[in-house]
């Protein structure tokens, strides 16, 4: 990507109270309750408390913060922030769906967002599994009753790259919501909502944060969806990011575009050694020209991340065992998206039939590649795979 097109190393903080005087760091509001001078002042924020600074598991001003920043990022009307990125993508999910309400989830979606999936069954919420990336397959699978479609891109696992613009248009035909989780690209790789999606997830505990020091998820979308949101999914159900996590987001975003560029280069040089190696069988990077969705995904991404997949020749849970545990530099770890480079496999040696049922290699190893130097971790790799 071109860095210079962005201007976001200078992202600021919207200090238009003259609150946080001239730090250059925002202060932590590490509060639950706000004061007010008199009753009537009370009831006035009382009756908007999503504008005032009244209670915070409603608004806080160093959360505000965070949601100011990464709306910018998207180009979204507003922002809310979450605990988690499952808090997040409960909310996008839950304020889309009524009961009797049909759900689609594109390709490979992360596997705890369709366990929720399956948990809004509980609900008289249904759904399909489309085992496919295709604008034709999604289209196939939209049922009368589809309100809303769920989808990743690159997903996470397999790196499959979904057209979103021609899946956001198909759905606004028909009135169905579209919501894409944008953890992998980041809102510097990839603006979903540019394209006419009609939400955005994160799990912020991945790139946007990028320290593998907090949890936290962020919703973005139209004024009047976070309106509707916050009213009920967010209020009600109580997933408030925390004052001193939202100052940890904080201080990732202002890093992001250097860490991001970072993340694209380790990631390629690795993912070029990998795909020359004779032991492995398949790199699955959109980056590469040898993925099958290349072109759509230079199309669609401003660049690549540095989180992909790759599969070893011939093998299964004990080979992958053998390599992983070999590995000295590289961590085993599940999350992904700070400055140490992390690997993990789907194969935990029991679970078989469950990688058959989703269509998921077995022998797949995800690879999350950090900070650490390029040639370092090929080193690392290369004495692994000997
Ligand atoms: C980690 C992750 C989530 C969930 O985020 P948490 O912050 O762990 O709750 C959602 N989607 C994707 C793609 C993820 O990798």
């Amino acid at each position: 990507m071109n860095f210079s097109d962005e201007r976001l190393i200078c992202l600021r903080f919207e200090d238009k109270q003259g609150y946080f005087a001239k730090s250059a760091a925002p202060p932590i509001y590490e509060t639950a309750p706000f004061f007010f001078d008199t009753y009537e002042d009370y009831a006035e924020a009382a009756n908007h408390e999503k504008e005032h600074y009244v209670y915070s598991r409603g608004t806080n001003p160093t959360v505000r913060i965070a949601e100011q920043m990464i709306a910018a990022l998207e180009g979204g009307e507003d922002c809310k922030c979450f605990a988690s990125g499952m808090a997040a993508v409960s909310a996008a999910l839950m304020c889309s769906l009524s009961a009797g309400d049909h759900l689609i989830l594109v390709g490979h979606i992360y596997e705890t967002s369709v366990s929720l999936a399956k948990y809004l069954t509980k609900f008289d919420i249904n759904y399909t599994i489309v085992h496919s990336t295709s604008t034709e397959a999604v289209a196939n699978a939209i049922q009368p009753k589809t309100r809303a479609i769920l989808m990743e891109s690159p997903t996470s696992f397999t790196f499959d790259v979904v057209n979103i613009q021609e899946v956001a248009s198909l759905s606004k035909a028909k009135g169905i919501r579209t919501i894409i989780d944008n953890s992998w690209a980041t809102p510097l790789f990839q603006k979903p909502l540019e394209w006419g999606v009609d939400i955005v997830v994160h799990s912020a505990s991945k790139y946007l944060g990028g320290h593998n020091d907090l949890i936290a998820g962020a919703v973005i979308a139209s004024k009047e969806i976070i309106k509707r949101m916050y009213a009920e999914e967010y209020e009600l159900i109580g997933g408030s990011l925390a004052p001193f996590e939202a100052w940890l987001l904080i201080r990732g975003l202002r890093t992001l575009p250097l860490r991001m560029e970072a993340h694209q280069r380790n990631a390629l040089q690795v993912a070029r050694f990998l795909s020359d190696h004779p032991a492995i069988s398949k790199v699955n990077h959109p980056g590469l020209p040898s993925h099958p969705q290349h072109e759509l995904a230079c199309r669609q991404l401003k660049g690549f991340a540095g989180l992909f997949s790759f599969e070893l020749k011939d093998s299964g849970y004990e080979d992958i065992c053998r390599v992983i545990n070999k590995l000295r530099l590289i961590r085993i770890g599940v999350s992904w998206g700070a400055m140490e480079s992390q690997i993990i496999s789907p194969n935990y040696g029991f679970n078989k039939q469950s990688l058959k049922k989703q269509h998921m290699p077995e022998s797949l190893i995800r690879l999350a590649v950090g900070h650490e130097p390029a040639g370092l971790l090929i080193e690392d790799l290369a004495t692994a795979l000997s």
